[in-house]
């Protein structure tokens, strides 16, 4: 035993693969069009620094230099020679952020015209830190930016102090894309259960319309709540979510949203808050992006599985929190199945796995119904199996639970196929990696009315209506969260 001991601990000393720190501090000039940026080292490090986008040069003011030194630093394209440098050695640049200032206008994604001296950054490319050139799952990224006190700061980067702004870079790949914004921005740090928080920036908060900034918080606490709730504890530690209010009512309260998933999770929102708040808790856009911080980034022919779990998800939620009833929630899933049979028909015959990618090159609508549907269609069959295999004791929130806690970080892209057999294992059956065969290969809508008749419904051979609800068990336990608490 001894001697194993001291084995496993010779082959940590030596382990050759380092663990590389690196420190950031950026320091903003208080009109946030420029930045100051020191970067340590500490211990083994890359031999280069670098940046995605090679015009990014362009936004230097002070080219890098070493600062014990103050000798210049090569720079080869998009990368900076570090080779041989102090293992403790910092490095120094400046660089202009005007291109990142948010203007004054009133299209999309501009600044609001109430606020005179409003200074917002918003950058989604980076365009300003120049990062190692590998990022190993044991090195660590660290950065403090050091801003005036006015300002607030929005980042999917895990903050590891609330007292100031010092964060440090997950390990997922920046073009899997961002949002970070800093400056007059309205931040608000919200618990969801024991340990675990999601940030809410606001831009252009106003305090004029139908649903304020206050209301919309407690929306989205609330749908995040619901999550927590299905699951039994919030998915992810800390998440960022950014809302950005437009004037006008258009027909949906949240016209838009989409995740990222570059350095940590965040959620856009677009929102119209002159619909009243009501509004907001009918819709299914926010539950339906809250659900995909369930599942880890899938290949792109895959993605039929993360919009199926948000598709299915999204009504399941807003039954379990009380925003639909459990029938008028199943009847949107049967609906959404109709969606997905007429998108299959209106194309010609192509196996799930193909149709992401000729959506890019063809007819979107139909095959858009197709993705999503025949992914909340493969979720529904897996939940009700494994309710009918364990008697009732194991759902696919208890799996997805187990995944959250696995496997939900870092760069890794997954397949399909991947994502099936780490479901099975978590849940210990063969459930999940069978209905993968059986759909990604098949040109057809995968049948559904049996499972409707498990969950009550009456169905009559001749119509495509649903008919009378009775509820069972097994609809009820689906729709019921476990785990109540706000
Ligand atoms: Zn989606």
């Amino acid at each position: 035993m001894i001697g194993r001991l001291s084995f496993i601990v010779f082959l940590s000393i030596f382990n050759p693969a380092y663990a590389s720190h690196y420190q950031y501090t950026v320091k903003f000039v208080d009109s946030l069009a420029s930045a100051e940026i020191t970067v340590c080292l500490d211990g083994e490090q890359d031999d280069y620094l670098e940046i995605d986008r090679f015009v990014a040069y362009k936004t230097l003011i002070e080219k890098p230099k070493i600062k014990e030194t103050d000798t210049d630093i090569e720079i080869e394209g998009r990368f900076w020679n570090i080779k041989g440098l102090n293992k403790n050695a910092c490095v120094e640049y400046e660089v202009s952020l005007v291109e990142n200032l948010l203007k004054r206008s009133t299209k999309k994604r501009g600044l609001s015209t109430s606020k005179e001296n409003q200074k917002i950054l918003h950058i989604e490319e980076n365009n300003w830190l120049w990062l190692p050139e590998k990022y190993d799952s044991l090195d660590t990224i660290d950065i403090e930016l050091i801003l005036s006190k006015n300002y607030q700061v929005s980042t999917p980067w895990q903050q590891l102090d609330f007292n100031k702004h010092l964060y440090r870079l997950g390990h997922e790949p920046q073009d899997w894309g961002f949002h970070i914004v800093i400056g007059d921005i309205d931040v608000a740090q919200i618990e969801i259960g024991n340990d675990r928080r999601i940030n809410i920036a606001t831009i252009n908060a106003s305090g004029t319309t139908k649903s304020t900034t206050q209301f919309i918080n407690q929306w989205l606490r609330n749908i995040a709540n619901s999550v927590k709730n299905y699951l039994g504890q919030y998915p992810l530690k800390q998440m960022q979510v950014v809302v950005y209010p437009q004037d006008g009512v258009k027909r949906s309260p949240v016209p838009w949203g989409e995740i990222s998933r570059g350095n940590g999770l965040g959620i856009l929102f677009v929102i119209r808050p002159d619909h009243a708040i009501e509004d907001f808790y009918d819709d299914w856009t926010a539950s339906h992006e809250f659900a995909h911080s369930l599942l880890p980034k899938l290949r792109y022919r895959d993605i039929w599985l993360s919009e199926g779990l948000a598709s299915y998800l999204q009504y399941v939620l807003m039954a379990q929190n009380n925003q639909l009833t459990k029938e008028q929630s199943w009847k949107r899933i049967y609906k959404g199945f109709q969606k997905g049979i007429k998108g299959t028909q209106s194309v010609g015959r192509e196996k799930l796995l193909d149709v992401s990618d000729n959506r890019k090159r063809g007819a979107r609508s139909g095959r858009t119904m197709r993705i999503y549907w025949s992914g909340a269609a493969y979720f529904l069959k897996a939940d009700i199996r494994l309710r009918k295999e364990s008697k009732g004791i194991v759902g696919l929130n208890d799996v997805l639970l187990k995944l959250s806690n696995c496997c939900l970080k870092g760069s890794k892209v997954w397949s399909g196929g991947a994502l099936a057999s780490k479901l099975d294992e978590l849940s210990n059956t063969t459930v999940f990696s069978i209905l993968y065969k059986n759909m990604a290969y098949s040109s057809e809508f995968p049948k559904f009315n049996k499972e409707f008749e498990s969950l009550g419904f009456d169905i009559s051979e001749s119509s495509i209506m649903l008919g009378k609800y009775s509820e069972t068990t097994l609809s009820n336990s689906i729709m019921t969260a476990r785990n109540h608490s706000q």
